[in-house]
């Protein structure tokens, strides 16, 4: 399995409830290492950027109203098939349907407010770093 990076938020709706560091051990004890993390607050350009190919959708406005509601963390995570991993750490969308043990399912509040985001393809993976990390050096 290959060594893979991916881009997570914890979400304004996880800051708010000081959750952090109970996401960051669920992150860990997946096996995947945080490797860059810092706590920002998205302007509207940011977050509107950031989810432009959902800028269709119903959904759209109030997702970024959302996410320039709190402060978010950003991160970077490491590990074997670290994409696939994460996205299955992090449970479903909607917490409904999130499986047990999962970060929505113990940890987020609706489908909107799911309390993480996880990149979904090698593609988006290093896009969504570069967006938010361009310019650091990231030490595996
Ligand atoms: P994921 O974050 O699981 O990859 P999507 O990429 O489909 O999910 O959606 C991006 C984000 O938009 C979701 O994490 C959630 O915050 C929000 N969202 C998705 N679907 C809805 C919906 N039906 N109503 C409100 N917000 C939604
Ligand atoms: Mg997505």
């Amino acid at each position: 399995m290959a060594v893979e990076r991916t881009l997570s938020i914890i979400k304004p709706d996880a800051t708010e409830r000081n959750l952090t560091g109970s996401i960051n051990s669920y992150i860990e004890k997946a096996g995947l290492r945080i490797i860059a993390q810092k706590r920002i607050r998205l302007t509207r350009k940011q977050a509107e950027s950031f989810y432009s190919v959902h800028k269709e959708r119903s959904f759209f406005g109030e997702l970024v109203e959302f996410m320039i509601s709190g402060p978010v963390v950003v991160q970077v995570l490491e590990g074997a098939n670290a994409i696939a991993k994460y996205r299955e750490v992090m449970g479903a969308t909607n917490p409904a349907n999130a499986d047990a043990g999962t970060i929505r399912k113990d940890f987020a509040v609706d489908v909107q407010n799911n309390s993480v985001h996880g990149s979904d393809a090698p593609e988006t993976a290093a896009q969504e770093i570069a967006f938010y990390f361009a310019g650091i050096e990231i030490v595996g």
